[in-house]
């Protein structure tokens, strides 16, 4: 039986995935490219209207809780996506950043 070995901690968690130490930073041009692809085919009622959006966008960007400026460390979304989507909702284990 093999022993578990205990997660490896980096100090520049913040630098690079954990995985594979490439940087998980991306550029506007591919965070656009990313919603475009995510967004493409759906319904208009499937998409969150842009005020909501907008709320939604800033409390994440505001929230301890994002990564790299793009990701929720919670789900591993990016929120760029997922606060345009209607159905989303905040992943927080505590509550929802987006209710208050
Ligand atoms: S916890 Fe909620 S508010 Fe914070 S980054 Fe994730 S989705 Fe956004």
């Amino acid at each position: 039986m093999s022993a578990i070995r205990p997660m490896q901690v980096h100090s520049d968690t913040n630098q690079g995935c954990k995985g594979c130490n490439r940087s998980p930073v991306l550029s506007e041009e591919k965070i656009n490219h990313l919603v475009q692809l995510a967004i493409a085919g759906k319904q208009a009622n499937e998409l969150a209207s842009e005020a909501v959006q907008q709320e939604r966008f800033q409390r994440c960007m505001a929230c301890p809780s994002l990564q790299f400026g793009t990701t929720c460390k919670h789900c591993g979304c990016l929120v760029h996506i997922r606060t345009r989507l209607q159905a989303s909702y905040c992943p927080s284990p505590t509550r929802s950043q987006w209710e208050q």
